[in-house]
């Protein structure tokens, strides 16, 4: 099982997801790409596109 680096909540991802995938945790809404692991998976933030960083 993986949590959420941002709230520790758990993320959960479906048994038969590929990586590359997005998953959003449901406590904080935070989107997560999922990377593939030998045993199950592990994630990343992911890049949200239409963000504003101020520039
Ligand atoms: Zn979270």
């Amino acid at each position: 099982m993986v949590k959420c680096p941002e709230c520790d909540a758990e993320v959960k991802i479906p048994e038969d997801s590929m990586e590359g995938e997005i998953v959003t945790c449901a406590d904080c809404g935070a989107s997560y790409e999922l990377l593939k692991r030998e045993k199950g998976f592990d994630i990343k933030p992911a890049q949200v596109v239409g963000e504003d960083w101020g520039q």
